[in-house]
């Protein structure tokens, strides 16, 4: 076929296909432009799943009536002047292509009054083309009825999904930007039936309970935080909700991102979150957060996908170490801390969060300080502050193991049993011991480690077939900077072109894993670098490898399982904090006891 430029109805078809995929997509748009008009209320109805119907309906600022034909231009935009405005756009909406896209593949009506102008312009374009202009009685404000979506694109129409599936996208994007914008009143009726409402309180935990109920609302807490850094012009600054570490999901959806209020999928940041839940969650699950990330518009592209879902940020990672931060610091907050007992206050805060001890536990796992005795109140188990360095005794490779001396070996234990399945609890000679089956098996994997490196005699695990994996430009520039030492550490890597390496060996304790996966997160863990009181990378990269290997939270462990494990802890050096500087363990004395129980 000869090349000729397409007639302008077909490439107006194709340039929609990348707007409007489905009728989610056209409320997603419509939504948009009646927040960027400063909407108070926006009311959006659907018939059959979109497919049928879209209207939305805002008491926005309306368009004037000279400008509505315009407003169907391809490019057509009140949001946006010149090409530095993309620098710093604040709207939702700046392409100008929404309306031209939604149009040229439904029939359209819209109503548009201006608060000042006494009548409503009313224009009906149907597959791109005016069909009528005049004017109407209409309240202040928009209106936007879109009808039989993808009429004359039958290719799009036949691969829409059942209405309620259709629905169920719609009923997602109406409920996000509820959570977005709480001071906005917003409604969806899916044939003729309310399904969802908010009352703009301008509350985000209104728009919480709506959105996923007053029960779920309730277990969340709020997160706030702020990173500040040379290179931003601004801080950023994160707001928003997490849930408990006992509200998890199935599924990662419940995670919930606007930059600047766009709603946006991010899988690092979204990464970010679930690994601020690290330990609190069992494996495979997963938390629920709405967070709003405010930056400097300069500070993120917003013009790199199609529908506006992605966004590039010019710092990402300050904004994954911002909410990674803010997020621990809640939930840390939030969850039970390790401290009992030796508090003046009475017992019923022991359990429930104490502030202070929260703030300073949280800043200790930020690296900022060292966990020190007596810092969460329960002296005698933590008289052994965690020595992070590795001392010129041990050379300049060994990894810092304490010192047999300063250690303060572990009583002997009973295991009674295990808890949420996260804690094992033992019986000592005084009293109960709650262990964290995580940081424990961490610090007896790690002290493994560090015995068999002293002998140059890491046990390697061959793999029956080499795996191929392929990294991001960064984690591979990692590899191949610390290749030396995870090779010392047992990963056989070879490069294999590019960015992609084969991997023949794993370490031995990561023999269960899926080793190109465990590979792949421990590189993206050391790429990420937020791991404390570890000062030498080949201390650091122990320590993920560690973490990688060890029992989650989450895991049910069997009788036997929990007494070998507690039998290794009391055989290492440090058996009371994990390599990260978590304690291992708490300890409720029988003389706590029998206080608390109101006996002496
Ligand atoms: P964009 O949002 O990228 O500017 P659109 O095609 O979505 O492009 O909209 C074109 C223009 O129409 C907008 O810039 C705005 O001026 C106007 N407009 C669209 N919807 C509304 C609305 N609900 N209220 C007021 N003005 C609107
Ligand atoms: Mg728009």
């Amino acid at each position: 076929m000869a090349i000729r430029i397409l007639p302008p109805d077909v490439a107006a078809k194709i340039a929609a296909g990348e707007v409007v995929e489905r009728p989610a997509s056209v409320v997603k748009e419509l939504v948009e432009n009646s927040i960027d008009a400063g909407a108070t209320f926006i009311r959006v109805e659907i018939q059959q799943g979109g497919k049928r119907l879209i209207r939305v309906m805002d008491d926005g600022c309306g368009i004037p009536a000279a400008e509505v034909p315009l407003a169907f231009a391809r490019h057509a935009t009140s949001k946006l002047d010149t090409v530095e405005d993309l620098n710093c756009v604040k709207t939702l909406g700046f392409r100008g292509e929404a309306l031209a896209s939604i149009a040229a593949v439904s029939q359209l009506t819209l109503s548009t009054r201006p608060a000042a102008q006494a009548a409503a312009s009313r224009i009906r374009v149907e597959g791109g083309q005016q069909v009528s202009l005049g004017s109407a009685g209409s309240p202040a404000g928009t209106i936007i009825t879109v009808e039989n979506l993808f009429y004359n694109v039958p290719a799009r129409l036949k691969f829409l999904k059942a209405e309620a599936t259709e629905a169920g996208h719609i009923h997602r994007i109406v409920s996000h930007y509820a959570l977005a914008y709480p001071h906005i009143r917003f409604t969806l009726l899916s044939d003729n039936r309310t399904t969802f409402q908010t009352s703009g309180s301008g509350q985000l935990f209104d728009a919480l309970a709506a959105v996923f109920s007053l029960e779920t609302a309730r277990q969340m807490f709020e997160v706030a935080g702020q990173e500040d850094a040379p290179e931003l012009p601004q801080p950023i600054e994160l707001y928003g909700y997490t849930g408990s570490p006992s509200l998890h999901r199935g599924m990662r959806d419940q995670i919930v991102f606007f930059v600047n209020k766009r709603w946006i999928q991010d899988r690092a940041l979204n990464q970010a979150v679930v690994q601020a839940y690290h330990t609190f969650l069992p494996v495979g699950r997963f938390p629920v957060a709405v967070l709003n990330i405010e930056v400097d518009p300069a500070q993120v592209d917003v013009n790199v996908h199609p529908t506006k879902a992605e966004v590039k940020f010019q710092e990402p990672r300050l904004i994954f170490k911002a909410v990674q931060r803010a997020v621990r610091e809640a939930v840390v907050a939030a969850a039970p801390v390790p401290s009992y007992g030796t508090h003046p206050a009475p017992s019923a805060t022991a359990f429930t969060g104490h502030a202070g001890d929260a703030v300073a536990w949280s800043s200790a796992f930020r690296g900022h300080s060292r966990i020190e005795a007596g810092q969460f109140g329960f002296e005698a188990q933590r008289t052994l502050p965690f020595h992070p360095a590795g001392e010129d005794e041990h050379g300049e490779n060994a990894w810092p193991v304490e010192a047999e001396s300063t250690s303060k070996k572990l009583p002997p234990m009973r295991v009674v049993g295990q808890i949420q399945q996260m804690y094992i609890v033992t019986e000592g000679p005084d009293g109960l011991y709650l262990i964290d089956q995580h940081a424990a098996h961490e610090r007896i994997l790690y002290e493994k480690l560090a015995a068999q490196k002293a002998k140059a005699d890491v046990p390697r695990q061959q793999l029956l077939e080499p795996s191929v994996v392929e990294l991001s430009p960064g984690h591979a520039a990692i590899v191949e900077a610390e290749l030396d030492i995870l090779t010392g550490i047992g990963f056989e890597i070879e490069p294999f072109g590019g960015t992609t390496y084969r991997l023949r060996s794993v370490p031995d304790m990561l023999r269960q894993a899926e080793p190109a996966q465990a590979f792949i997160d421990i590189v993206a863990e050391i790429a990420d670098g937020a791991i404390p009181l570890a000062k030498e990378t080949h201390e650091k990269i122990a320590i993920t490898v560690c973490k990688r290997a060890s029992v989650k939270g989450g895991q049910v462990l069997s009788h036997e399982e929990m007494r070998e494990l507690v039998r290794q802890l009391e055989a290492t050096v440090a058996p009371r904090t994990c390599p990260h500087g978590r304690p291992t363990m708490i300890h409720l004395s029988g003389a706590q006891l029998a206080r608390e129980f109101g006996r002496i």
